[in-house]
């Protein structure tokens, strides 16, 4: 069965009903409304400090969701269309390129990224990668204490 998860509220959902297989596109959110879901093999559950970036296959920002302004002091509209390891000074791109090449989860890894004030930021990331025809992938990070 499959999981889905709003990229922008974070709201999990299961599709019991076979209701979001019927459409070519991604669905909707029923919660908030965000224009897609981000499909998940497995069900994952984002901590309440958690951002979610959406990329494209070449790992462009797509849109960010709530919490990523309070972790990285970036606006959406800065980071969209730009390479999400440059953008964010990922202290690490090797995961993004394995997710992307092999179309594997790469969880918990423990990263760094500049904020937009110039700042560290100790990060767990979690990637996974995407399963509709478009490819690209889902960054998750979460602020740990460095
Ligand atoms: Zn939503």
């Amino acid at each position: 069965m499959p999981h889905y998860i709003c990229p922008r509220c974070k709201e999990r959902s299961v599709d019991i009903d076979g209701r979001e297989g019927f459409s070519t596109d991604s669905p909707a959110c029923r919660h908030c409304g965000f224009g897609f879901l981000f499909e998940l093999l497995d069900d994952y559950y984002p901590a309440q400090a958690t951002g979610f970036i959406v990329c494209d296959q070449d790992a462009r920002v797509l849109a960010t969701g709530r919490g990523v302004f309070e972790l990285t002091g970036f606006m959406e509209e800065e980071l969209m269309g730009r390479d999400v390891v440059e953008a964010l000074h990922l202290s690490n791109g090797e995961p993004v390129q394995v997710v992307r090449e092999w179309g594997v989860r790469k969880l918990g890894q423990e990263l760094a990224i500049k904020t937009r004030a110039g700042l560290d930021k100790a990060v767990t990331a979690d990637f996974f990668p995407a399963y509709d025809d478009d490819g690209g992938l889902l960054v998750a990070l979460t602020p740990r204490a460095s």
